[in-house]
């Protein structure tokens, strides 16, 4: 049977690691790599799972099999043999966290027959931290498994990489994500529902990032989310048809004023503008922002590909700028300036 068939996506990998599971092959150490919300704890905790699953030799069950005391510690995070290091509220991990954790790799498991330990943010661990883990990724105790998680592996010391195999989390195909959301969500049923693409509003903005999703799915942050949709397509709109300056001013300054919030109006500020670009040339091209590809079309059917390019242009400095401390209202002004018809 398949091989952690409660983890959404990245299929190849899951395969891989299940095969080297039950074949006995699996690496002193790994890192999981993968965006914030993608799932990395997740599956490092169901890895330990499926390591220690009583029943992972028996290719008639599903890995990890979720039902044997084992699986059902592991997996609602009840295990003494399970550790995990994270950098709570401070800024990196430091190398006395490291250490200690290193001390309690010296000790026998109390439970299974492996040990876990989970170092999530690792890529917030200093170089003296990492440097301080290079020997137990060397050399590692007898029984013990070392999951390192981090958004990009880039953070990591070469030598650290060098001693662990890296595994990378694929973004989940959409369909997937609804089919999960819908499944396990009422929120997520509620809102299909309601339609109007809200739900499909959340799951575009997850990315493919499950951990993302779940968390739109608050009336709270649902309601910021479609709300800073709206905002956004009320400007490319205006830019794009080549409205007047009035028109396109009023889009413009219904963006928030607070530097954090607009910086992130302007990621999917660029992405929409990205999807006219792209439709242009290929209409069935995956869409970022958009989730009514035939809208979409229309307005990026209207607009000239050089406006396109040059609203695109205009949002990226203007990112840039905002990025860079300037002010706000000048920021603003010089943006609907650029993306207004007369230019
Ligand atoms: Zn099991």
């Amino acid at each position: 049977m398949g091989c952690f068939p409660d983890f959404v996506g990245s299929d190849a990998l899951r395969a891989r690691i299940g095969d080297a599971v039950r074949r006995n092959r699996l690496s002193h150490a790994y890192l999981i790599e993968g965006p914030e919300g993608s799932g990395k704890r997740t599956f490092a905790r169901m890895i330990a799972a499926a390591v220690s699953c009583e029943r992972r030799e028996d290719d008639d069950a599903p890995l990890p099999c979720g039902e044997c005391p084992a699986c059902k510690k592991i997996l609602s995070d009840r295990s003494t043999d399970v550790h995990y290091l994270d950098r709570g509220d401070r800024a990196t991990v430091s190398v006395d966290a490291v250490r200690d954790l290193r001390r309690e790799m010296a000790l026998s498991p109390t439970e299974l027959d492996t040990r876990f330990f989970i170092i999530d943010d690792a890529d917030a661990m200093t170089p003296p931290a990492q440097n301080a883990l290079l020997i137990s990724l060397e050399e590692p105790p007898a029984g013990v498994l070392i999951l390192l998680l981090a958004e990009s592996a880039d953070g990591l010391l070469p030598t650290v990489r060098s001693r662990v195999q890296t595994l990378r989390l694929e973004p989940v195909p959409t369909e997937d994500v609804r089919k999960y959301l819908l499944r396990v969500s009422p929120e997520a049923r509620k809102l299909e529902s309601e339609g109007g693409g809200k739900l499909d509003a959340v799951i575009a903005a997850s990315h493919g990032r499950i951990g993302v999703a779940l968390a739109y799915l608050t009336p709270k942050r649902e309601a910021a989310l479609l709300k800073m949709r709206e905002t956004v397509q009320n400007v490319i709109a205006a830019a794009a048809s080549g409205a007047r300056y009035a028109d396109v001013c009023r889009a413009v300054f219904a963006l928030p004023s607070k530097r954090t919030e607009l910086a992130a109006h302007f990621v999917p500020l660029i992405e929409a503008i990205r999807d006219l670009i792209v439709l242009k040339r290929s209409p069935d091209a995956p869409l970022l922002f958009y989730v009514d590809r035939a809208g979409a079309r229309e307005l990026a059917d209207r607009a000239d590909y050089l406006r396109l390019v040059k609203i695109y242009d205009a949002c990226r400095d203007a990112s840039d700028a905002v990025d860079a401390n300037g002010n706000v209202q000048t920021i603003l002004t010089s943006l609907a300036v650029a993306v207004s018809r007369q230019n």
